[in-house]
């Protein structure tokens, strides 16, 4: 007895009498050739690849042949499958009819292409035939290939409008069993078709969400930056530096400023008062190390004997006597202002 299952005029498998195959086991009897044997096993694994796409088939003939509903509610009843299954299968099946099937692709492949253009989904088949794709990245291959996603965009962005709730109960029943949308959509096309042209059509770019923040903050980023440049470059024509000023203010014939008559420097700088080291002050982020802001800055002496010989040079120089003082911050001596209140 020889098992056939046709699946299309293509494809014809048939097991020989010494197997039997049933969905939980294959047995194979003792003594089979190595020629049988591999005849059964081709024919198994065709038959096991071929699973997804005959229901399809299966589903398109009920389909054709007793109608919509009725082929489906047949098929359902003879494979188990839900009619929302089998009508699903069957679309796929039609839009990839036996000749454009591939053996090693399965169902799953070819309803991850339906999205895509026909023709160039064939070709994509063709292309990938033998490779072993699992379907799950096909639809990322087939995407890569195509240059992007072809489900998006095929709608046009739409817009909300808000109308009064009696018009739009009004227009209702002129939608008949469409939706109002597309009849106010109609409506409106057929008003602007009648307006004198004077308002050109805007351009519309279509973008994600995420496209038009990054553009508008690009936007953004390009205004200020033209601002500050703006502003920069009037900053600049505005006002002249000081030296150009002094110089035109000099041209325009300004009194010249007196030099200060310069104080008597001495070749020993005197201690105005005590030296003060370094303190501690207690500020937010901790304790810091503080040097207290001092202009003076005396002449170090690093022997007693110097100081005084410095005292004596000073007073040839001033006219006075200072006080040699050890100092414990500097780690010598200096001369010591002596103030008339002290004296
Ligand atoms: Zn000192």
């Amino acid at each position: 007895m020889d098992t056939s299952l046709v699946i299309s005029p293509q494809r014809h498998i048939s097991l020989p009498d010494m197997c039997l195959f049933s969905p939980t086991e294959l047995q194979i009897a003792a003594g089979t050739s190595e020629l049988d044997f591999i005849r059964i096993i081709k024919a198994v694994a065709a038959l096991d690849q071929a699973e997804d796409a005959w229901k399809g088939d299966a589903s398109l003939f009920a389909i054709k042949t007793w109608g919509l509903k009725h082929g489906l509610e047949v098929t359902a009843s003879a494979t188990g499958y839900r009619t929302f299954s089998l009508r699903k299968m069957a679309h796929v099946a039609e839009e990839f009819p036996p000749t454009k099937r591939i053996n090693g692709f399965s169902f799953a492949h070819y309803r991850q292409l339906l999205p895509f253009p026909r023709e160039w989904s064939y070709e994509f088949i063709v292309r990938h035939a033998g490779e072993h794709i699992p379907s799950n990245s096909f639809r990322a291959q087939a995407e890569l290939e195509y240059g992007g996603n072809p489900c998006k965009s095929k709608q046009p962005k739409k817009r909300s409008v808000l109308i009064r709730e009696d018009l739009y109960a009004r227009l209702r029943p002129h939608s008949a069993n469409r939706k109002v949308h597309i009849l106010i959509e109609r409506v409106l096309e057929e008003w602007i078709r009648t307006q004198p042209d004077i308002i050109p059509t805007p351009t519309i770019i279509y973008e994600s969400a995420t496209a038009r923040h990054k553009r508008e903050a690009l936007a953004r980023k390009a205004a200020k930056q033209a601002l500050r440049e703006q502003r920069e470059a009037e900053l600049k024509t505005k006002r002249n530096t000081y030296a150009e000023r002094r110089a035109q203010q000099i041209a325009d014939g300004v009194k010249p400023i007196q030099e200060k008559e310069t104080t008597v420097k001495y070749s020993i700088r005197v201690a105005w008062r005590e030296c003060r080291g370094e303190s501690v002050i207690d500020a937010p982020d901790g304790p810091q190390k503080y040097q207290s802001k001092s202009n003076q800055n005396p002449t170090k002496f690093y022997s007693e004997q110097d100081a005084l010989a410095a005292n004596e040079k000073h007073f040839t120089e001033a006219g006075y006597h200072e006080q040699v003082v050890r100092c414990e911050v500097h780690n010598c001596w200096h001369l010591s202002h002596i103030f008339t209140s002290e004296a």
